[in-house]
């Protein structure tokens, strides 16, 4: 859940040197081993900062006050850590463990446990693009059979199909499969959502239920019958939005301070498209070349974070899965997903991959409400957070008088995604130790509220060498790549970045390294032999290099690395390398060192992408090359079972240039 250096400089000068920097990777949504400790009752909190007691808390035996290691104050127990000796206030989990899961309502029930199945909770939307050819539309139908096939019995689902008009297919005709058809071009009126939600149309039934008239729905639909070019159909995707969000709040949603209180959790809106918004509010013109095109762009970007947020508010979650090689406007759907907590993903075409993130982006566990909170001692101070929130507004937050915490309004809460905090200290620091406070607070599918208190106790060092030992090179490397990728929002800053990467390793070079005397020239310090590397991947692969055709594919590979967890985003920076061996184990290689053997099978995991790659002479040999290549795609799809997104897997055959 948490990846960051071990030990604090106490220089100033040499913490804040920007090119290496500070910081910490913290994926509130993930699972923590050995799991946190469980508190059923309001945490102690400190009546003057807000921070938590913790275990490194000093507690009186006597009084059972315990002093806050942020602000010194000495706070009441009410007496509760009144104890004997130092070893019985142990018994206390918060004073004993540093991770601790208050329960703050309700009971207990699991949060993040694999074999739960939140879709028994979560109501689905299919929003389903109209405007696909017959290829497209062949790949899409099975993997809609086989996703609706995938969800439990009691997984309420919806279905909506957009092209210029909006059918709301309604479920209480038995087995007939009908639809309520409305006009595309503009908004519905609120008098029109609310007789169709009032009316005996049935738009979100049980799977149970459902099932033959939904695999009917899917087998009825149609290709695009007008002889016009993809990118230039008539898609109202945003009047479809509006329609599926006007049914999931219902006749009875309940506004209170801005939540929406509904039983039953959250909800789910799929979208799987072809092409961009192209009709009716939140469009963009066919053409870039239309004499308005950059200020409707502008328009269609606002009211698609206005619709993100609104569904937000909803507890609705907007995935939107594209795929085929039309553009999508990639610059006017991500808000919509971003803002709702959602991801906008691209495939290739409507199949395997296609269909693996279908049913990921349903089972995927999230929690909602989240608030992520920092605190850390006075000398440190956090400058930088990058990741899937916004800076929480002030009714959000409880008040605490000299609350100097940074605050976060979290977007979802998802064990595939993580913040990256970056850090500077205000002056060197004098004490042994410094302290941080991460508290998540967010609300389970069950609507169970849960804080998470990881409190981190890290001891200051003089030596240089000493604090650079204690860098992880992996993390430190995630975070300087994200600190980049973040001033890389269009293609021309993907250049300019690339130089701002050699930069950066120069710098480090320069105040950490060793200087070869001989020449103009400085070593990096041993302790970082790997950023170099990781860098380099960084600067050819998709992120920043030119491999990649469109620009819609850049930015929605940035947007995913910006909100990735540690683990997906190492991946998505540098590639790791597997090679098959004889007898059926895989050996793992350097990945610059791609000088392939022809008799030999290799694994190349780039995140986004997994490629096998199958030498020619092991091409060759039928047997054994089909054994090698099983052998792959298993470790393949085991290395990347609980991604999401879920990478695609390609295999090749090489023949290698003699170099
Ligand atoms: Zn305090």
């Amino acid at each position: 859940a948490l990846s960051l250096q071990l030990k604090v400089l106490k220089h100033k000068k040499l913490v804040n040197i920007s090119s290496l920097g500070f910081g910490a990777l913290v994926s509130p949504g993930r699972e923590i081993t050995p799991g946190p400790q469980i508190v059923e009752r309001d945490p102690h909190r400190c009546q003057s900062c807000g921070a938590y007691a913790n275990l490194y808390c000093e507690v009186l035996l006597g009084s059972g006050q315990w002093q806050c290691v942020f602000c010194k104050k000495l706070n009441s127990s009410g007496g509760e850590y009144i104890a004997p000796s130092r070893e019985a206030v142990r018994r206390w989990p918060e004073l004993s463990s540093l991770a601790i899961d208050y329960v703050l309502n309700g009971t207990m029930h699991p949060l993040f446990p694999q074999a739960f199945d939140s879709r028994t909770t979560t109501p689905i939307f299919i929003i389903i693009d109209e405007c696909l050819d017959e290829g497209h539309l062949q790949y899409l139908q099975g993997s809609l059979h086989a996703f609706i096939d995938s969800l439990p019995p009691t997984t309420r689902v919806g279905i909506i199909s957009y092209g210029r008009t909006v059918s709301v297919y309604d479920f209480s005709e038995g087995s007939t499969a009908s639809a309520d058809v409305l006009p595309g071009g503009r908004s519905p009126t609120q008098e029109f959502l609310k007789a169709m939600i009032n009316g005996t149309g049935i738009y979100l039934s049980p799977v149970r239920a459902s099932l033959p008239v939904a695999h009917t729905i899917f087998s009825s639909l149609r290709p695009y019958r007008q002889k016009l070019p993809e990118a230039s159909r008539d898609r109202c995707l945003g009047t479809a939005l509006e329609v599926a969000l006007a049914i999931i709040q219902g006749p009875s949603a309940e506004l209170s301070h801005g939540i929406i209180k509904r039983p039953g959790g959250n909800c789910r809106i799929l979208v799987c498209a072809g092409g961009p918004n192209t009709y009716g509010p939140g469009s963009v013109p066919y053409s870039f070349s239309h004499p308005n095109y950059s200020y409707l762009e502008k328009t269609a970007i606002k009211w698609m974070e206005h619709l993100g947020h609104e569904a937000q508010r909803h507890n609705t979650v907007v995935d939107i899965l594209c795929a085929g090689t039309c553009p999508i406007r990639a610059s006017v759907l991500q808000p919509l997903a971003k803002c709702s907590g959602g991801v906008l993903v691209l495939h290739d075409d409507f199949g395997e991959a296609f269909g693996v993130n279908l049913q990921r982006a349903s089972s995927r566990v999230a929690g909602s409400h989240g608030l992520f909170e920092i605190r850390c001692s006075d000398d440190i101070l956090v400058t930088q957070i990058i990741g899937p929130g916004k800076e929480a507004p002030i009714d959000a937050r409880e008040t605490f008088k000299n609350d100097s915490s940074t605050c976060i309004q979290m977007l979802s809460v998802e064990e595939t995604q993580s913040f990256a905090v970056s850090m500077e200290t205000r002056c060197d620091i004098k004490s042994d130790y410094v302290f941080f406070q991460f508290a998540i607070r967010f609300s389970t599918v069950f609507q169970v509220e849960i804080s998470r208190v990881i409190t981190i106790r890290l001891p200051t060092v003089d030596s240089v060498s000493t604090y650079l030992e204690s860098i992880q090179e992996d993390v430190a490397s995630v975070l300087i790549a994200k600190r980049t990728l973040l001033h890389a929002k269009c293609a021309s800053d993907a250049v300019d970045m690339r130089l701002t990467i050699d930069e950066r390793v120069k710098d480090i070079a320069f105040k950490f390294g060793s200087h070869l005397s001989e020449l103009k020239l400085y070593r990096l310090p041993k302790e970082l032999s790997s950023l170099p590397e990781n860098l380099f991947h960084l600067k050819r692969g998709p992120l920043l290099g030119s491999i990649i055709g469109h620009e819609d594919e850049r930015s929605t590979l940035r947007d995913i690395f910006l909100n990735a967890s540690f683990d997906l985003s190492l991946r998505l920076l540098a590639p790791r390398c597997l090679m098959h061996c004889e007898g059926g184990t895989f050996e793992e290689l350097p990945a610059y060192d791609l000088a392939m053997q022809s008799n030999a099978a290799v694994i190349l995991d780039h995140g986004t992408d997994v490629f096998i790659w199958l030498g020619t002479e092991l091409a060759a040999q039928e047997g054994r090359s089909e054994a090698a290549l099983a052998a792959c795609r298993t470790l393949a799809e085991e290395l990347t079972e609980t991604r999401f997104p879920a990478p695609r897997i390609l295999s090749f055959k090489v023949c290698l240039v003699p170099s």
